[in-house]
């Protein structure tokens, strides 16, 4: 009979395994991969961005942020970065988000494993659970290894990016212990639309305002760089805009997304085209725009305003000038889709907050059984907050346990 199995040896279940361990538990960690910590190799492109310094929860999506609230809470973000000082990794900050100053993910992974080892906790990797059943006792895989254990934490991640481990399958053992599930979406992902001009903007980053409007309401504006690509756009602003586009996208709502080509103007841009018009002389409205924007754009830009690219700018008239006026401040963008939960970061959805005590992440159904990261239905901003929800939780988590 284990004390505790922490199914899923990712950012969560590590340290969950590492606090129960360090709360006496004897700890054992089911992990599906050859290797724990899969995940945390590819974050922050290699990097890791592990925590941010607004670890707030405005940049949550949840259907439940009251609970949250007594999750992310200043006491528990303070023991957080205690315990990435004690881990020895050295933060190296930039406006706010948090990487190792190694810029290397394999830092933050070996970092946590070395003190997993060091506190004795017991790895079995290539081991995927794919049945628990709860009787005096959890038995997870009955029918094959038939382990016992006395708690249980769920580690196992979402359905997004399965190529590093994570497909889904916590839900379906989520729901078999009498949990509920609100649908997961890709989130943290790109956005597909359905326009021919795609292939021609394709490959262009530009600094913008993107702004999501939803059903004709605007309800999110991100500020960043876009990266307009041949089924869409994609980039940080995006990102975070993709759980709201998603979850309405879900529930049939019109998703449109209107960017801002020219943040850096608030003056009237008709006025402001006409001075600058004026200045460079003799120029098409093409080379004028060039001026500022990527030529591929351009061309997309014109396209839409019914300008032909060797038209001079003297020679608009005031139709066209409120046309072009029109897509570089207000580019419409009717949303279609989401790419893929393969291509996303993490998932939106996942089992409610309201079901767990969020002071141990104990599930309030079952006792003996606690949840901890992304299968949870929490989806954190870009910026490291997805991977600060997982460490605090796996430490409420890990600290719930000890204390059973
Ligand atoms: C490309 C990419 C970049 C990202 N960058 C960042 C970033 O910079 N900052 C940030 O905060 N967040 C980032 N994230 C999100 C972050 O990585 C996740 O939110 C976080 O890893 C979730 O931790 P977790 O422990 O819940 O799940 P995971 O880290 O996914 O771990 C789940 C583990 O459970 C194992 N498992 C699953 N099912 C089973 C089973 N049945 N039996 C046994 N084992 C199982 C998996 O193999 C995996 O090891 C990124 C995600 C991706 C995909």
């Amino acid at each position: 009979m284990k004390d505790v199995v922490v199914i899923g040896g990712g950012a969560s279940g590590l340290v969950a395994a590492i606090f129960a361990a360090k709360g006496g538990k004897h700890v054992t960690i089911l992990e599906r991969n050859n290797t724990c910590g899969k995940k945390i190799l590819v974050t922050g492109n290699g990097r890791c961005n592990y925590w941010n310094s607004d670890m707030n929860i405005s940049y949550y999506l949840s259907n439940d942020l009251d609970v949250l609230e007594k999750i992310i809470t200043g006491d528990n973000k303070k023991c957080i970065l205690d315990f990435f000082d004690i881990l020895g990794i050295v933060p190296n900050i930039k406006n706010g988000y948090y990487y190792p100053f190694s810029n290397q993910a394999t830092s933050v992974k070996n970092a946590l494993l070395i003190e997993a080892n060091l506190l004795g906790v017991e790895i079995i990797t290539d081991f995927k659970v794919t049945e628990i059943v709860k009787n005096e006792n959890f038995i997870i895989n009955p029918s094959k290894e038939r382990i016992q254990a006395k708690n249980v934490i769920l580690s196992t991640g979402s359905k997004a990016a399965s190529y590093t481990g994570s497909d889904g399958i916590g839900y379906v053992l989520a729901k078999s212990l009498n949990h509920s599930v609100i649908k997961p979406l890709p989130s943290l992902v790109q956005l597909k639309g359905n326009e021919k001009y795609f292939k021609k903007w394709a490959g262009v980053r530009s600094l913008v305002n993107v702004s999501l409007y939803e059903d004709g309401k605007k309800i999110k504006e991100e500020y960043g760089e876009i990266q307009l690509t041949d089924y869409g756009i994609s980039g940080v602003c995006v990102f975070n805009i993709s759980g709201y586009v998603a979850t309405g996208l879900s529930q049939g709502k019109n998703e449109c997304v209107v960017i801002d080509f020219m943040p850096w103007l608030d003056d009237d841009l008709n006025k402001w085209l006409k001075k600058q018009g004026s200045k460079v002389k003799g120029r098409t409205v093409s080379e004028l725009l060039e001026g500022f924007l990527n030529y591929k754009l351009v061309k997309v830009i014109l396209e839409k305003s019914n300008i032909c690219l060797s038209m001079l700018f003297d020679n608009l008239n005031e139709k066209q000038i409120e046309n072009l006026s029109n897509n570089l401040k207000h580019f419409n963008l009717n949303i279609v889709g989401t790419n893929s939960f393969d291509k996303a970061q993490i998932c939106s959805g996942g089992v409610p907050l309201k079901e767990i005590n969020p002071e141990t992440m104990e599930s309030l159904k079952i006792s003996g059984l606690y949840f901890t990261g992304e299968i949870l239905d929490v989806a954190g901003a870009c910026g490291g907050y997805n991977l600060g929800f997982a460490w605090i939780s796996g430490m409420l988590a890990g600290k719930g346990v000890s204390n059973d």
